[in-house]
């Protein structure tokens, strides 16, 4: 999403996508550092591009985001040759920025035919992210969020809505809210409005036809919000709900603020009151001082629960975190043993739950030329070649699955 708002201030600059990396003028990354795996890519990206820039020192090379942020001074000794370093806290200045090193950098605009991608790549998803709130006020103990992006701060909820009714008139079918801990939004401004209001309004905005959100935080559940998904039409049957342990030992030493039995039974009200609901979630495995015990009761939370669909991850020591610096850091062998184990789990699962699905007959939003998802978050390509166009909506039947992929016929109605 800050990507995209990116790109949306650059264009506005009259910068264009680039049709590759030798006609570009300006290499813009963004980058992630939740695990040193996404900040080791980046950073290994940004040193293949030392020759680029060397070729032509009048181009620009910008980075930005998390990593960015965490690692300012590293970043500069380590590749001198960026022209600038922007930190994720400084994102809401981003179009100054921009504007300036442009100015500074430039004299163009030079139109030049055959330098451009063509429009439709970059424009004109089905489905749009919103950002509705920056920062986490959370501290759990393993995560570098709030210390790249500080606390939150909500954006008022007429902001919201204008941003998405720019994402609708842009073509968008479906609006994804996103914050790190979405649903504990709230904001007053005349009147209160938390995250069931702001569902509601957006939900209720002509032409969003579908909506979902990310990330909840089980703590935010109610029932006021499980009201407001069950009883708003767009909100979509799939939740995505982070758990990260099945043991109470871990999620307390993590300081996520909640138990296993909290959560079974947030996802026992969320399946009475909205049938046919996929719930997916984000697990940490080898978390220091993890007991094999322990581990096997995440293991057996996931069949109790009966996930859709997780995404499973080896726990990454951050800088200056909590779980950083605990005893009983474990070997990266033993978190690759748990992480594959967890895996084999998921991907059966998987695969059973989409096998389930044969025969059903579902809606299929098209988000590219091959590929669609259905309302509760499967992924659908049609079985046979067909007609099909991002932002519009078939009925399919599903015939036959691929591991995690539905393969469904078109119905001509
Ligand atoms: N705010 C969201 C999570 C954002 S980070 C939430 O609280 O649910 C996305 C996912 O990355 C997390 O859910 C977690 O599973 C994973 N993650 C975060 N920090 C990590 C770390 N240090 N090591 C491994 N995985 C991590
Ligand atoms: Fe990180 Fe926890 Fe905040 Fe999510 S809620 S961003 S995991 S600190």
């Amino acid at each position: 999403a800050d990507s995209q708002e990116m790109a949306r201030a650059m264009a506005r600059q009259v910068v264009r996508v680039a049709a590759g990396q030798e006609k570009a003028d300006i290499i813009f990354i963004n980058t992630c550092t939740v695990r040193q795996h996404a900040e080791d890519r980046a950073f290994s990206f940004v040193g293949t591009l030392k020759d680029w820039k060397m070729r032509d020192p009048n181009r620009l090379l910008i980075i930005s985001g998390c990593a960015a942020e965490r690692t300012k001074d590293e970043l500069r000794r380590r590749f001198p040759y960026v022209d600038l370093v922007m930190g994720a806290k400084s994102i809401e200045k981003f179009p100054e920025i921009i504007a300036e090193a442009l100015k500074e950098k430039f004299s163009w605009a030079k139109e030049n035919e055959g330098m451009w991608e063509k429009e439709e790549k970059t424009n004109r998803a089905a489905s749009a992210f919103v950002t509705t709130m920056r920062g986490c006020n959370y501290t759990c103990a393993y995560c570098i969020v709030p210390f790249v992006r500080g606390r939150e701060v909500y954006r008022p909820l007429d902001t919201i809505l204008e941003e998405v009714r720019e994402r609708l008139i842009e073509g968008a079918k479906e609006i994804v809210l996103l914050g790190q801990t979405v649903n504990s939004y709230h904001h007053a401004n005349g009147q209160s409005c938390n995250f069931a209001d702001l569902l509601k309004a957006v939900g209720g905005i002509a032409g969003v036809e579908r909506l979902r959100f990310m990330s909840p935080h089980p703590h935010y559940i109610d029932d006021k919000l499980i009201e407001a998904m069950a009883a708003t039409p767009a909100v979509c049957e799939h939740i995505h709900l982070p758990i990260q342990s099945g043991s109470n030992r871990i999620l307390s030493l993590m300081r996520r603020n909640y138990t296993r039995e909290l959560y079974a039974g947030i996802a026992q009200r969320l399946r009475s009151a909205i049938p046919g609901i996929s719930i997916t979630t984000d697990i940490i495995v080898g978390f220091p001082s993890e007991t094999e015990a322990e581990f096997e009761e995440t293991l057996n939370f996931i069949q109790e629960i009966s996930f859709d669909g997780a995404y499973c991850f080896k726990f990454s020591p951050r800088d200056a975190t909590e779980a950083a610096n605990h005893e009983g850091q474990l070997p990266q062998s033993l978190k690759e043993e748990r992480l594959s184990r967890l895996l084999a789990l998921t991907d059966n699962l998987g695969r059973a739950k989409a096998k389930s699905q044969i025969g059903r007959k579902v809606k299929v939003l098209w988000e590219t030329h091959g590929e669609g998802r259905t309302r509760n978050n499967w992924i659908v390509r049609p079985l046979e070649p067909a007609q099909i166009s991002p932002g519009f909506t078939n009925q399919v039947t599903i015939e036959a699955v691929k591991n995690r992929l539905l393969l469904g016929r078109l119905s001509l109605e």
